[in-house]
């Protein structure tokens, strides 16, 4: 079995190797992540809140570290990372105080002496994650999973190993019992095994469409719950009443953060005639201008991509969109040397049925679409086959507001890139997954909704 390597995307380098572990041993862990269940699940809210506290106080004391090793591992700019971490603690936290208005019991009047809703544990929980954000990813399922009672095993990205030990090591530093959460270092191929094990009662996926469908089918033939949140491709709907500074600046930070590599990030701009050229240029000019470089220097803007095989196939969408007959503004070359950078690059005059249309750009290329009036972008944008978090930006809230409200996604906010929010629910529809993260709902998905009646 290969082992799983981390190798550094900004010089190509290797940095750790990590062992990875065979079915039989992964499931000996969950055995004992079932087992740390029995007494986790009959702690107090107040118990497991102090626990929390306490993860999200070793985030803060730790965030420099932190950020460095999600910045060595899939090439984020190091001021982000750090923004990534105290992002960690504020979910902890975020549960910690609000678990029991969450879960508390709601009493119900019916004929019955005595009526209510409890909202109880499940048991063991499957996450199967993502590289992206290496660290938040994982705190985002495991924050409320873990204040509802359940244990959770981790299947991480195999490239951010580092990561993933480094936080089984938070959870038991902050005081968590062993087995509460535990990674479990398989193959990808391994999953299927860890879902069929019966000590695993639910999974939850952070990634692309094909691995959810796989998760979802082994989970289904099993009848275990999934909640799946997949790729997005939404559109950004730039308005003929916007402000085109503050649009463009918008749009290049929206395009660029984390190296363009955001479920939520704005990908496609589905842009009014009335402005479609005066935004394309000043668009151009300030992509043109954020610095790529060093993640670690402070002064970068955007960093390499996590890995050359994403970098490659991110090329080859380029590529294939010029020769369906898009328009190459900026961009589009594989610069010389180490690492795993691809420059900012935009596609102009983009349609249906061309590859950076229909398909997601896991990176740091925009695709701009041009149409003659609010009705034609809507109806373009809701031809997705996403339907994660969508965007609109104008001058006019009330307009932008009605037309965000007609857009076909889990997210759409007015003048504001869409972002992950504890206090707000944060999930897809169509091929972007289903079920919810964060907020009440999220907390509520990994949950026997157990209805009591005494008589
Ligand atoms: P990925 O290749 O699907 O990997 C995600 C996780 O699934 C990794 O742990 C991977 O393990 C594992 N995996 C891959 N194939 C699998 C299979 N057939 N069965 C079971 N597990 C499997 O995705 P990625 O490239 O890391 O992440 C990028 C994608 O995630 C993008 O599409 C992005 O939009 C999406 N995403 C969505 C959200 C959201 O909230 N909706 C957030 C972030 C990212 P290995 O690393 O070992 O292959």
């Amino acid at each position: 079995m290969s082992n799983a390597i981390t190798i550094n995307p900004a010089t190509g380098e290797n940095i750790n190797e990590y062992e990875r572990i065979a079915i039989s041993k992964a499931k000996e862990k969950i055995a004992l992540a079932r087992k740390a269940y029995t007494s986790w699940k009959q702690t107090s809210f107040t118990e497991r809140s102090q626990h929390m506290h306490a993860l999200a106080d070793h985030f803060e004391e730790n965030k420099e570290a932190y950020a460095r090793l999600a910045t060595t591992e899939m090439g984020k700019t190091i001021v982000q990372a750090r923004k990534e971490i105290e992002k960690c603690a504020w979910v902890c936290r975020f549960y910690a105080d609000n678990v029991e208005r969450f879960l508390g019991k709601e009493t119900v009047d019916t004929e019955a002496k005595k009526s209510y809703v409890t909202f109880q544990s499940m048991g063991v929980i499957l996450a199967v994650m993502p590289w992206n954000f290496p660290f938040y990813q994982v705190i985002r399922f495991a924050a409320p999973a873990l204040m509802a009672g359940n244990t959770g095993v981790l299947k991480h990205a195999s490239n951010v190993q580092g990561c993933a030990f480094a936080l089984e090591d938070a959870f038991i530093k902050a005081g968590f019992p062993e087995g509460v959460f535990t990674n479990l270092n398989i193959n990808a191929k391994d999953v299927k095994g860890v879902i069929e094990d019966k000590s695993i009662v639910a999974v939850t996926l952070t990634g692309s469409d094909p691995a959810g469908r796989s998760v979802a089918t082994v989970a289904g033939a099993n009848l275990k719950k999934t909640v799946l949140e997949l790729g997005g491709s939404d559109a950004y709907i730039v308005l003929d009443d916007v402000d085109l500074e503050e649009a463009t600046d918008l749009a290049v930070l929206g395009r660029l953060q984390n190296n363009g590599q955001t479920c939520i990030a704005a990908k496609r701009f589905i842009v009014l005639d009335a402005i479609y050229d005066a935004f394309l240029k000043m668009f151009t000019t300030k992509m043109a201008n954020a610095k790529m470089g060093d993640p670690m220097d402070e002064s970068t803007y955007y960093g390499p991509m996590a890995r050359v095989d994403l970098r490659d196939e991110i090329h080859e969408q380029v590529t294939k969109t010029i020769a369906q007959g898009g328009r190459l503004l900026l961009g589009g070359k594989i610069p010389e040397g180490k690492g795993a950078y691809y420059p900012a690059t935009i596609l102009a005059d983009v349609h249906p049925g061309m590859e950076a249309f229909d398909n997601e750009l896991f990176g740091p290329v925009a695709a701009v679409i041009r149409v003659k009036d609010e009705h034609e972008a809507i109806a373009l944008a809701n031809t997705s086959q996403f339907g994660l978090g969508s965007g609109v930006l104008t001058s006019d809230r009330e307009r932008g507001e009605r037309v965000a409200l007609e857009l076909e996604a889990g997210s759409s906010f007015v003048n504001k890139l869409v972002a992950s929010d504890p206090r707000l629910p944060f999930g897809g529809i169509k091929n972007s997954g289903y079920g919810r993260e964060l907020s009440s709902y999220g907390i509520r998905e990994f949950v026997n909704v157990k209805s009591v009646w005494v008589a």
